[in-house]
């Protein structure tokens, strides 16, 4: 099966046999704004790994002395859809896995009321290790710095630009204010399309998990409809955008020597 043909479902199913569509070309990334020849989903998910092996040793900031690992990212390597948190907690930091917890099982859930896992889209988080510190004897999450996060941004980058993802869904306010605005507001902001990231051709962000688990009553239902809703937007711009990609592939534009 296609990595993309998820996204297909709706429009073209793949006739039996037909081989896998190339990977279309999303808007040009800061790391891949040359002209290069599109990568397979084998380069891309080999060119991940060794990227995660060298972050796993990354000693850019002081992160580094007190995280037990390195959470890179996980998903399909050649994902139409990236979904980018803030970064690690305690969990993540203690598995190693991008939403993991209570957070991620809700994400989970949300993914799977639009008929997709975690197999079809790729998972990361603009901080690649936990923002903790000590209190009481015990480590506790608090919010990264800006030197932080500014020293993690070329790993995101890279992975962005192997895997060239047509959308990528900003899950939270600090990822939204990393991708798509430093002043972004989520409350006034969420589920707007923006089209001026360097990070892909197309953003929105979307509540977090986390922040949806701490309303209750009503305001937990409403917020909960909002990511279902705003994540199936988020494929269905995935649909729309290939079937743009195909049309224009199908009739290039004309020669200017014909
Ligand atoms: S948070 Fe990012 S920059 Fe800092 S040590 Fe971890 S991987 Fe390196």
């Amino acid at each position: 099966m296609s990595q993309f043909s998820l996204f297909d479902d709706r429009l073209e199913p793949a006739e039996p046999g037909q081989p896998a569509a190339p990977p279309p070309a999303p808007a040009p990334l800061p790391v891949t704004s040359d002209e290069r020849i599109e990568l397979s989903p084998t380069e891309k998910r080999e060119l991940l790994e060794a990227l995660g092996q060298r972050a796993a040793g990354c000693e850019r900031c002081a992160l580094s002395r007190t995280r037990t690992h390195v959470v890179f990212g996980e998903g399909n390597p050649a994902a139409p859809l990236v979904l980018v948190g803030e970064g690690p907690g305690e969990n993540e930091d203690a598995t190693g896995r991008p939403f993991v917890g209570r957070a991620g099982k809700l994400l989970d859930e949300v993914l799977a009321r639009n008929g997709m896992t975690r197999s079809h889209v790729y998972i990361c988080n603009i901080l690649k290790c936990r923002a903790a510190e000590m209190q009481n004897g015990r480590y506790l999450n608090r919010p990264p710095a800006a030197e932080e996060i500014s020293s993690c941004q070329p790993w995101l980058e890279e992975q962005l630009g192997i895997i060239r993802p047509l959308v990528v869904l900003c899950v939270g306010g600090p990822s939204a204010n990393t991708i798509i605005h430093k002043n972004f507001r989520i409350s006034s902001e969420r589920g707007r399309w923006f089209t001026n990231s360097p990070y892909a051709g197309w953003t929105m962000a979307v509540f977090h998990p986390a922040y949806i688990l701490r309303l209750q009553g009503p305001a937990y239902q409403a917020a909960l409809d909002t990511l279902i809703e705003d994540i199936g937007r988020a494929r269905q711009k995935v649909v729309e955008l290939r079937r743009q990609l195909k049309e224009e592939q199908a009739s290039p534009p004309r020669s200017l020597f014909d």
